[in-house]
């Protein structure tokens, strides 16, 4: 997961986006704003005017895809729901905040629907609304889920990729996502619970993250033995948006940071020194 680039809407989507939740905030208390926060939202193209901003929003979202229009959670599938990082069903007062929203696929956005985590102290707690129970708000605090619109997410997570260790052993990676090294334990807690809660390490996705090794190595050393073989610009530049435009670049981004322990790759972005600063989030 990395983080994404901002982009802005077109002013007349803002407006009607602004319009929608001053509906919702209209609710006399928080239970009415979650019905209305609903009904809203899901008559969210229910006139030109919103029909229209709701499809600039999907077109503003696809443009800050990292990858070909893939999740923003698991980097592998088309993304084509409009998340709401924060549950529209807990937090009425973001369900029509642009920041709110990423492009999500599926089997990432249904599993975490509701699901909603709060730091507290050391860990983070989960808050869940039992059907039947009085609709209240989750307490304040830091969301546990790492919000890749407002955070760097490989501050919090690093894939396992295997590597030689200082004494020369060769470890077998897993190709599942861990807490970066050295967290404090909220933010470790965090980075357990945005695993757990995304289901980051489906086997599906680990083993498209280990073909998606494979598969950016290859690339690059194609790229380092045309570069050598004095390929033009143009040639390399195509090479190089074969890169940026594959699935799975935290792989890619997580290549490059853990270089040090994976010796063949070092060895080719040493040769290619300009692919240490690709940039792999469109802007
Ligand atoms: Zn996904």
């Amino acid at each position: 997961m990395l983080q994404i680039a901002d982009r802005a809407l077109p002013a007349t989507t803002i407006t009607v986006l602004g319009q929608l939740q001053a509906l919702v905030d209209a609710g006399v208390d928080y239970p009415a704003r979650v019905a209305l926060a609903k009904k809203h939202w899901d008559g969210k193209t229910g006139s030109v005017a919103k029909a229209t901003a709701f499809q600039s929003i999907r077109t503003t979202l696809d443009k800050m895809c990292v990858g070909p229009r893939r999740c923003a959670y698991c980097e592998d599938s088309l993304a084509d729901e409009i998340e709401h990082i924060l549950p529209k069903d807990l937090f009425p007062h973001s369900v029509f905040r642009w920041s709110n929203y990423l492009f999500a696929c599926g089997p990432c956005n249904g599993p975490k629907s509701n699901r909603y985590g709060v730091v507290t102290g050391d860990t983070v707690s989960e808050f869940i609304r039992d059907r039947g129970a009085a609709i209240l708000p989750p307490p304040d605090g830091i969301a546990g889920c790492i919000d890749p619109r407002s955070e760097d997410p490989t501050q919090y997570l690093e894939l396992d990729l295997g590597g030689t260790t200082p004494d020369g052993d060769v470890l077998e990676g897993t190709f599942n996502y861990l807490p970066a090294y050295d967290l404090a334990a909220a933010d470790l807690a965090r980075a357990d619970f945005t695993i757990n809660v995304l289901n980051l390490n489906r086997e599906v996705m680990r083993l498209a993250r280990e073909s998606a090794f494979t598969g950016f190595r290859a690339r690059l050393r194609e790229y380092v033995s045309e570069k050598n073989a004095g390929a033009g610009e143009q040639r390399l530049a195509s090479l190089k948006n074969g890169v940026l435009g594959s699935s799975h670049l935290t792989v890619f981004s997580e290549m490059r940071r853990q270089r040090q322990i994976l010796p063949d790759i070092a060895a080719l972005l040493e040769q290619a020194s300009e692919a240490m600063d690709w940039l792999l989030v469109r802007t």
